[in-house]
């Protein structure tokens, strides 16, 4: 018999890649081959960024296939990015899948698809191969999805996934965030209303998937949703995934880290800077950029922003007249950050952060306070985590014109950097949630039961 081969299929987008891959990594090091499969969009992307082809072990292997739209076509659509995907995917990893087996003497023995990606794990299925699922979220997210039949029967939703009751507060529970119906994932992923039955009958068959798979494994930890884990016993904790700093290794990234800001960071007093990013997808307009700059320039703190190429509507980046000048270099500015290194770094006093889930594992990780200023998927659900469950950060309030001001920006920050009770909230969770992933912590338990069954 071969080595165990693990075909690993993430999502195609950075917050998939990310966790997917670190979990590879860790795996690789137990001796399991890896497939890595990124569309081809991705790997190129992923490739450029690590800077050479090769990957850091030989264990590892990027691989990819085609996502079904063309070169130059808009792959933040996501509606229509799934649309493709479910009709030319399936067919192209069957066709990996025997070509794998046919050059390589260690034949596929696991597929190890992101949960979202449910019509890989059928694929798997269809040939016979063992599979294991990641969910990259909450596992609350997932209870939410799986329990689309609950909302129908309360009448929160259609059969297909309309919402219907727009302004009531969902909460299972009093120890769960709490979510309106309209901010439900299929709901609120793309701004084009005739994707979402598409994006609606990719969940309802991602829960199907979820239901028959061997393994299905979730970036979280008991540390962190205890109770949301016991109301799916078959779904295991094995995160945080994000590793704290990944600087120099095959991380996943689809843009080259700037680590110049580490030096940066290396001359701010212990505590001081405010730490902004929005992670890979959310776009701002030009007033909102101009408003958070502006907010930024008064707080009189030193601040590391990511500020993406394309963080804004239309790709024109213009700060305000005179901003740079102003801020000198107590701003930073950097297109990619190495985040786990920045959040790391003891000179970052707070998170100025879209709520992704992998930012809020990484900034719980570091016992680093947040502001949340969410867009759109999960990111409000785990907002509600961040302020309302774990109560280590505070929201910001939008305007009248509907947008967060300089003013409020100013007034947040402060009364943030000033509230003892969040830091030491924040401090006693990375202790809890840093053991999880520790020798003998909970997720670590997880992740060795994995790999035994995976060379079994
Ligand atoms: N990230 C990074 N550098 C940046 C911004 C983000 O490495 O400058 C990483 C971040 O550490 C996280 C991922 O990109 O692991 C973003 O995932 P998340 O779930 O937070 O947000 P998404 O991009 O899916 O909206």
């Amino acid at each position: 018999m071969g080595k165990p081969h693990v075909l690993v299929i993430p999502g195609p987008a950075q917050g998939h890649v990310i966790p997917l891959m670190e979990l590879s990594r860790h795996l690789a090091k137990q001796g399991i081959k890896i497939s890595f499969v990124n569309t081809d969009f991705n790997h190129k992307r992923v490739v450029h960024a690590f800077g050479n082809n090769v990957a850091e072990n030989d264990l590892l292997h990027l691989v990819s296939v085609p996502d079904g739209l063309e070169d130059g076509e808009d792959r933040n659509r996501i509606g229509r990015l799934i649309e493709r995907l479910c009709q030319v995917m399936p067919g192209q990893l069957k066709d990996l899948i025997h070509k794998l087996n046919a050059s390589d003497d260690d034949k596929i023995s696991c597929v190890l698809a992101d949960v979202t990606l449910g019509f890989a794990l059928d694929v798997a299925a269809e040939l016979g191969i063992p599979r294991a699922a990641l969910w990259p979220a909450s596992v609350y997210q997932l209870v939410l999805n799986l329990c689309i039949p609950k909302h129908i029967d309360d009448g929160l939703i259609d059969e297909d996934g309309t919402p219907l009751l727009k302004d009531k507060m969902v909460q299972l529970s009093p120890t769960t965030p709490v979510v309106r119906p309209t901010n439900f994932l299929w709901l609120n992923l793309d701004p084009f209303p005739s994707t979402q039955k598409i994006i609606f009958d990719l969940v309802r068959g991602n829960n199907k998937a979820v239901e028959t798979v061997d393994w299905v494994l979730c970036n979280s930890s008991l540390e962190l949703e205890l109770e949301r884990f016991n109301l799916l016993p078959k779904v295991l904790p094995i995160g945080p995934l994000s590793a704290a700093n990944r600087l120099g290794n095959l991380s996943g990234n689809f843009w080259p880290e700037d680590s110049a800001c580490l030096q940066w960071l290396d001359q701010q007093p212990p505590g001081s800077v405010i730490y902004i990013a929005f992670g890979s997808f959310a776009i701002f307009d030009q007033i909102q950029f101009q408003e958070l700059a502006l907010g930024l320039e008064q707080t009189n703190r030193p601040f590391l922003w990511v500020v993406r190429e394309d963080s804004i509507k239309g790709n024109h980046l213009v700060y305000p007249q005179g901003f740079i000048e102003r801020v000198g270099n107590r701003g930073k500015m950097v297109s990619w950050a190495p985040q786990g290194a920045v959040l790391e770094h003891s000179s970052i006093a707070c998170f100025v952060s879209h709520c992704g889930w992998n930012s809020t594992l990484e900034g719980v990780s570091n016992g680093v306070p947040f502001l949340c200023w969410p867009y759109f998927a999960d990111q409000f659900l785990n907002q509600s985590y961040i302020c309302d469950i774990w109560k280590v950060g505070l929201r910001f309030e939008r305007d009248e014109r509907g947008i967060i001001g300089k003013v409020e920006i100013k007034s947040k920050v402060e009364r943030l950097v000033g509230d003892e009770n969040i830091r030491t909230r924040a401090a006693e969770l990375r202790q809890k949630v840093t053991k999880s992933v520790g020798v003998g912590g909970n997720s670590d338990k997880v992740l060795k039961d994995f790999v035994e069954w995976l060379k079994s």
